[in-house]
């Protein structure tokens, strides 16, 4: 950037605060796709000291949910997405939307129609036939006499001219220019009644009320937002307020494993649903990757702010791959205080030495209970005992050995001495034909077994160190009385 343009942009940043908003619709729970999209805005708004906002779209009575809203309200405060102010709510703003739309009638740029559904359906039949693009262009707007009224209330529409070559512009921040024919939007509804204003027409009042600077979106929004515009223009026509549009960018699509968008079939889609495996912070750290890239690969969203800027989105859709997130999530937990990690567990009575041993190996919170063997007596099929290479009599009998090295054993020295002893005696038992005449399987599968009941398992000295020496012994015994 050249000194000029620095200057430049400072004094643009200086002259519009920036203000973005989230606005999820509370007819379904928090999805990720909504989630991330909250992130972006939230990163935006930081890396540019605006605001973000939170404003909830629950104009839709019969699919908006007070459930759905709350699990939304919850997962934005476990996610860290914090808000400025208040929420909105949609449904407050009753007053406020029929004002516009007033507004808008007696401007003539709104208008009832008051065409019947069966009359819009043969229209659109019609323009099927033609290979025309669906729309309603409606006489209605020019005049309407009482019978063509039929005693219906009449639905609000937007006039859109017809005939207009104009095409309606607007430059997406990271998609560059997007143009759509005007004349292709017909004289589409913006309200049921001056009351129940429809999505597009609440969306763009909410944004001048709110004094939005810039609308960061799913790709899904793209063709709103040429409605939107001719909106924002009528509003400013009907002299209700200066025409002010604020900047458009719409994020990719979030894809599944089989590079379909992303839906409950390949994936799982409802940030709760996460809230049981996943750290909040290892979330959101895998979401900044769903479209982005930043210098490396553990980040927090502070850190990702500070990279961020809208131009560097990608342009095509972002893969959720449940390994990455894995991945990440293993790390923050690793990270973790050991506090905070017996915290974040149902098991209360892990012992002490047990925990790094745990983080350092746990992708999910809840494959915890792979471990449950530190705090209760493994549960197992006595073949479990018996190393793959012996039988279960000798694997048995060298077990009732090693109980007795673990009972003379001084478990104040270093466990490398601990394990020195038990290789000593694996030469022992070893199989002389072997070439290094040691069975250390012999030795170290039954011991395992006994003390986990599991095939697989951290070493099993730094098990029996974490355990201490009365409660492997007593596991031992078991293990033998079987
Ligand atoms: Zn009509």
């Amino acid at each position: 950037m050249t000194f000029v343009g620095m200057i430049f942009s400072r004094y643009t940043f200086t002259m519009s605060k920036v203000r973005v908003r989230m606005a999820p619709s509370p007819t379904g729970y928090l999805h990720i796709g909504t989630a991330r999209t909250a992130l972006f805005n939230w990163l935006f708004a930081k890396k540019n000291k605006g605001e973000f906002i939170l404003r909830i779209e629950d104009t839709d009575l019969e699919r908006s949910d007070k459930i759905y809203e709350q699990d939304i309200v919850e997962g934005f405060k476990w996610l860290g997405l914090d808000w400025k102010g208040e929420i909105f709510y949609q449904s407050k703003r009753l007053d406020i939307y029929e004002e516009y739309i007033e507004k808008l009638l007696k401007s003539g740029r709104a208008f009832r129609c008051y065409h019947s559904q069966e009359e819009l359906e043969k229209e659109r039949g019609q323009q099927m036939v033609d290979k025309e693009a669906p729309r309603h262009i409606c006489k209605h707007k020019l005049s309407v006499s009482a019978s063509e009224q039929n005693g219906r209330a009449g639905i609000i529409r937007l006039a859109v001219d017809e005939n207009s070559e104009r095409l309606l512009t607007f430059d997406d921040q990271i998609r560059g220019r997007i143009d759509w024919e005007e004349k292709l939007l017909g004289d589409f509804s913006i309200a049921k009644d001056p009351r129940t204003p429809l999505y597009n027409l609440a969306v763009v009042v909410d944004d001048i009320d709110m004094q939005i600077s810039h609308v960061i979106r799913g790709e899904d929004h793209i063709s709103n937002t040429p409605k939107q515009i001719l909106i924002y223009e009528a509003i400013a026509q009907a002299g209700k307020t200066p025409l002010k549009i604020p900047k458009f960018a719409h994020l990719p699509l979030i894809l599944g494993s089989d590079k379909s968008k992303l839906s409950k079939r390949n994936g799982t889609t409802s940030v709760s649903e996460y809230k049981k495996d996943y750290l909040p912070g290892a979330l959101i750290n895998f979401m900044g990757f769903l479209g982005y890239t930043y210098s490396k690969e553990i980040l927090s969203k502070e850190e990702m702010a500070d990279e961020f800027e809208l131009e560097k989105i990608h342009k095509s859709g972002a893969i959720f791959d449940i390994k990455k997130l894995n991945w990440i999530n293993s790390q923050y937990i690793h990270a973790l205080s050991t506090d905070k990690f017996k915290k974040m567990i149902a098991a209360k009575d892990v012992p002490e030495k047990a925990l790094p041993m745990i983080t350092e190996r746990l992708e999910k919170l809840t494959d915890v209970a792979d471990f449950d063997y530190f705090w209760k007596s493994p549960d197992y099929a006595k073949e479990l005992l018996r190393w793959k290479k012996s039988d279960l009599e000798t694997s048995l009998k060298t077990l009732a050995e090693v109980k007795k090295i673990i009972q003379d054993f001084d478990f104040n020295k270093d466990k490398n001495e601990f394990r020195k002893a038990l290789d000593e005696f694996s030469k022992r038992v070893g199989d002389p034909s072997s070439p290094s005449g040691q069975d250390r399987g012999l030795v170290y599968w039954p011991l395992r077994a006994a003390l986990t009941g599991k095939e697989k398992s951290p070493d099993p000295v730094d098990i029996v160190y974490a355990l201490g020496k009365e409660k492997a012994l007593e596991r031992v015994s078991k293990a033998i009385e079987r």
